[in-house]
């Protein structure tokens, strides 16, 4: 079927009063932004915007449709002229298109045009009459039809579409205002940031590295998966904050007894966070934590840790079975780099016996072991700011992070 336009609807948005004019601003925005490049027209339409494809490949278009966040749905629409016979000849040959067993189906006519010298009933019985004169496998049902078929008479033709499939939904990014991500390699917290943009939050990344404990590798995969990121960013770029954590990680190794290690270092990127987040100007910290999934994610954990700050934090996969977390992360194209295993600060040195409900009073005692606050505020100020692109062909050793001899070292030495 050669396809005209795509539909494409809002669903949420069109709730929001008020802020209605701001969000349908912002998300004509993105969806011009996403679509740049390719020849195809937008035209905005109050409650619903429409694609014109002009010859431009239907799938490709379809493609960038599931990067624009704040859009709920599309159906691709065939044009044909007004005239009768035309729009049944068109609805037979899209029904014929789709259905190829037992199906019962609806017609729902909208006549925009008010001049049309037939009326909305009578178009529907012509078409649905016609239709199922010639497709033995159509029955209607007009209380809960499996297939809709949507004709729609404007002044300058008749648009008609029976496919509804299911986009991004949530709200155009950024108006949400902006969030800080502390995003590691893991399959986790790239899938939240992910989650956190869907509902229309902009984010900044954090990543902490503590090469050369660590691999640069690590770090590496951080920024391909801020890649993966970008391209549901505006401009499709994303700030990616390298916070040099080699400082802390020493100190936690050298003073904090082993079932403390993971609590009081969580205790410390949340610290680093919440300054970070406050000189970039973002209102929340998010993470991708999910409760229950390791020690430091029960509830008992999770209240020691994030007794340091009274910054919001977010955790969009807070209850996400791990199942569901993994197919959202294979949809972003996430998964592949996310299993690549390499070691970061969580993973290196793991306690054998982590504390699953650590006490605040003595998490306290043991940080009183050396002097973190100089060492948060060291690494705060010792950032390392970079601006990841979409097509980004960024490689961390050309910003001068190096590794490998000395891990191997420490690694051995552990
Ligand atoms: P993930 O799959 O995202 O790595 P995880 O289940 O392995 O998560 P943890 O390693 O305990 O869980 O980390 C929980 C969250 O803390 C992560 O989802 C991430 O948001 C944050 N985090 C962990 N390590 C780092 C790091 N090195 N830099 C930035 N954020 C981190
Ligand atoms: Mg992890």
């Amino acid at each position: 079927m050669m396809y005209n336009q795509i539909l494409v609807r809002f669903g949420d948005l069109t709730l929001k009063g008020k802020n209605q004019n701001f969000f349908l601003k912002s998300l004509f925005k993105l969806m011009k932004l996403k679509m740049e490049g390719l020849n195809v027209e937008v035209e905005n339409q109050h409650d619903r915007i429409f694609i014109h494809l002009n010859d431009e490949d239907v799938n490709e278009v379809i493609k960038r449709l599931f990067l624009v966040s704040g859009i709920s749905s599309y159906s691709l629409v065939v044009k044909c002229s007004t005239d009768l016979e035309d729009i049944k000849e068109t609805a037979l040959k899209l029904m014929e298109e789709k259905v190829n067993k037992l199906t019962t189906f609806k017609v729902n006519v909208k006549r925009s045009n008010k001049d049309y010298p037939m009326k909305s009933p009578d178009i529907t019985r012509a078409v649905s009459g016609y239709v199922l004169s010639h497709h033995k496998l159509l029955k209607v049902d007009v209380h809960n039809p499996e297939v809709e078929l949507d004709v729609e008479i404007r002044r300058d033709a008749a648009y008609l579409y029976n496919t509804y499939e299911r986009l991004l939904g949530g709200y155009p990014v950024g108006v949400a205002g902006k969030g800080l991500l502390m995003l590691s390699g893991g399959i986790d917290s790239p899938v939240a940031g992910f989650m956190a943009m869907k509902q229309g939050v902009e984010i900044e990344c954090v990543h902490f590295e503590s090469t050369p404990l660590t691999s640069i590798e690590s770090a590496q995969k951080v920024v391909d998966l801020v890649k993966k990121l970008a391209k549901y960013a505006p401009n499709n770029k994303i700030n990616l904050h390298l916070i040099p954590f080699k400082e802390i990680h020493v100190a936690l190794l050298e003073n904090i007894p082993e079932s403390y290690n993971i609590t009081i270092m969580r205790r410390m990127m949340y610290r680093i966070a919440t300054k970070l987040a406050i000189k970039k100007n973002c209102l929340a910290i998010i993470n991708g934590e999910s409760v229950g999934q390791v020690a430091s994610q029960t509830l008992g954990s999770m209240n020691t840790i994030n007794s340091v700050t009274n910054y919001p934090i977010l955790r969009p996969l807070c209850t996400y079975d791990k199942q569901d977390i993994i197919k959202i992360s294979r949809d972003i194209d996430c998964y592949d780099l996310s299993i690549k295993p390499f070691e970061d600060c969580c993973t290196v040195y793991v306690p054998k016996a982590p504390a699953t409900a650590p006490k605040l009073d003595k998490a306290i005692a043991y940080e009183k072991a050396f002097d973190y606050e100089a060492m948060v505020d060291r690494a705060v100020e010792n950032v390392n700011s970079i601006i990841i692109d979409k097509d980004s062909d960024l490689n961390l050793p050309d910003l001068g992070l190096e590794v490998t001899e000395v891990f191997q070292e420490m690694r051995k030495g552990n």
